[in-house]
């Protein structure tokens, strides 16, 4: 289903404009693949290259998968491949532990990109060699104002900006300075090269934009090979030139960016010209999407590290349990549209709720235990009961179920108040009968209560025979509802998580998002009940607690010693 990396060998160009044709790929259906097709038809491109370009400053969020499954998914759809390159061009916020992090993101996503992941910082000979082209050819020069006269310089939205006193300088002269800044014989601050464009231009990005400042940082790669650093938007469409990407699909944010990257383009000696396209990025409500605020949520601790469930990094949903197939359906479903928009997290909830409904491993599990004692069972006697791994899938195995004379259900099944109408409370009162899942019919006859009144156990008596069949005349059980043997379960904990944030916009108004989080997001449960074969439940697998919710095994806390499980999402 997704793309495996593809040798260019194999898919020569010529193959694909002669063979892609409309009934070949599915109908297009958002802009880009439009375009696409209209491009690949009329030979302006032969193959279709695309590329994932995350700075390595922190973990992928969800608004990033869907720049992901947009990006992979048209090269696959077309034929083509997508990249996965590490624009690294600030060392200051940039780490190896973000590289790692995010290739193990994509992967679990299910993609795979062409070759090794490449980096900007591949690049940095390459484009200094260019910057030298561009002084050469009177287009760039080294700029002596400091940040703040260049932002009075700079102008405003509605007033042109000022030619800096040194963009006439001979091109010799910068090409001495930027020598002399890459071999940190400059001050940080006090030179930059600044591309020479329009200092009146309308758009503010063509106001002769810095293209290398000094930074005398080790970076994660290059070390202290350099003392300056490109600028993003020098760097970018440039990567993407050298990469041959055809169709560069980026976030409307960089819209105005566009004419900066087509006038390097139209100024250097670049192998390939790559067309840049915006597609409005995902917005959740009542979810952040934003790097830097994630940090912030890290970095001070308000949540246990970037892959804490309740994060929406693709790591915190991972080990929530959410399923990389849910999160692909749920992007894939969404409008790759011109404008932004804000999509309810309830359409993310449908599709997490619907893989893990139709994959997940039913299993028991009591939260909240209340012992019940059948009287008439015998006192010795154990039997295994067989239950269905999944209503309806076969393939799932059946789990065999430890029975005895004591179990446990859960505290919220059973009520005191036996005038309760059984349609309204359709689990144990006394003198009343429920179906046990998967087991036998009981029915309530006493209650054990302590000191101050409180129900501590139950007595129930067993209907005989009742195991799959229904019971004799004149019984109709209430209900159904779930349990685990006393003498055969596992004792777990479960962390229950809500929204991390209740307002359906948080970081948007007044005041900090800090302030903004959700103080019953988490709620542990200690010394849950599980069903014996939880015990060999292990990371990565998924089950739905009968009548609670999905559940997966912590990464992060679970241990020999102590089982752990995260609750993923509630039933509906
Ligand atoms: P953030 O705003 O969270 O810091 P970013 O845009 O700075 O994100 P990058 O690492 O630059 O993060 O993003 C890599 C790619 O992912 C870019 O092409 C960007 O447009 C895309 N992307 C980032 N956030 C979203 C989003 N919410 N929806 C869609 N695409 C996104
Ligand atoms: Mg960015």
């Amino acid at each position: 289903m997704f793309i495996a990396p593809v040798a260019e060998a194999i898919i020569g160009a010529t193959f694909f404009s002669r063979h892609i044709s409309m009934t070949d790929i599915e109908k297009p259906t958002n802009f880009i693949q439009q375009i696409i097709t209209a491009d690949l038809e009329a030979n302006r491109v032969s193959q279709v290259v695309t590329r994932f370009p995350p700075e390595p400053n922190g973990y992928l969020h969800i608004g990033h998968a869907k720049s992901i499954c947009l990006n992979f998914g048209l090269a696959e759809q077309f034929g083509g491949h997508c990249n996965l390159r590490f624009d690294d061009t600030n060392p200051e916020k940039e780490e190896d532990e973000f590289v790692q992090a995010i290739i193990e993101d994509v992967r679990w996503l299910g993609f795979n990109w062409a070759g090794e992941p490449r980096f900007a910082s591949d690049y940095y000979d390459q484009l200094y060699s260019w910057a030298i082209y561009l002084i050469e050819q009177g287009k760039a020069y080294i700029c002596e104002l400091n940040a703040e006269q260049m932002r009075d310089y700079r102008g405003t939205l509605t007033e042109a900006g000022k030619n800096s006193p040194y963009r006439e300088r001979p091109a010799a002269e910068s090409l001495e300075l930027l020598e002399k800044m890459k071999i940190g014989a400059a001050d940080e601050g006090s030179m930059t090269l600044r591309a020479k464009i329009d200092m009146a231009s309308p758009n503010i990005n063509m106001r002769d934009p810095v293209m290398y400042r000094i930074k005398k940082m080790p970076h994660h790669r290059t070390g202290d090979k350099w003392n300056i650093y490109p600028s993003y938007d020098f760097a970018h469409g440039q990567e993407d030139a050298i990469e041959g990407v055809s169709h560069s699909v980026c976030t409307l944010e960089f819209a105005a960016n566009r004419p900066l990257y087509e006038w390097f383009a139209a100024n250097l000696p670049l192998p390939s010209v790559p067309r840049q396209y915006e597609f409005g990025r995902l917005n959740l409500n009542y979810t952040m999407t934003s790097k830097r605020k994630l940090k912030q949520l890290v970095d001070e601790k308000h949540v246990d590290g970037w892959d804490d469930p309740r994060m929406p990094t693709l790591s915190g949903l991972r080990r929530r349990g959410v399923t990389a197939a849910s999160v692909r359906e749920f992007c894939n479903s969404l409008a790759v549209a011109k404008t932004d928009g804000v999509v309810d997290v309830a359409q993310f909830e449908h599709f997490i709720r619907e893989d893990l409904n139709n994959n997940a491993m039913r299993a028991m599990c009591v939260l909240n235990p209340l012992k019940v004692t059948l009287s008439n069972y015998p006192v010795d006697q154990e039997e295994l009961l067989s239950a269905a791994g999944h209503p309806n899938r076969g393939d799932l195995a059946s789990r065999q179920l430890p029975f005895s004379r004591e179990l446990y259900i859960d505290r919220d099944d059973f009520s005191l108040d036996s005038t309760l109408s059984r349609k309204k409370f359709k689990r144990l009162v006394l003198g009343d009968y429920v179906r046990l899942r998967g087991g036998y019919v009981i029915s309530a006859d006493d209650v054990v209560t302590d000191s101050s009144g409180e129900v501590v156990e139950l007595i129930c008596s067993y209907v005989p025979g009742t195991v799959g069949e229904d019971p004799p005349e004149g019984i109709r059980p209430r209900g159904v509802i779930h349990w685990v043997d006393a003498n055969n379960c596992v004792d777990c904990d479960l962390y229950l998580y809500e929204r991390l944030f209740n307002v359906p916009a948080p970081g948007a108004g007044e005041g900090s998002f800090v302030e903004q989080i959700n103080p019953e997001s988490l709620k542990i449960i200690r010394n849950a009940k599980a069903e014996l074969g939880l015990g060999s439940a292990v990371v990565g697998e998924h089950y739905q607690f009968e009548r609670e919710g999905y559940y997966c095994v912590d990464s992060k806390y679970s241990s020999s010693e102590k089982l752990v499980f995260n609750r993923t999402i509630s039933l509906r």
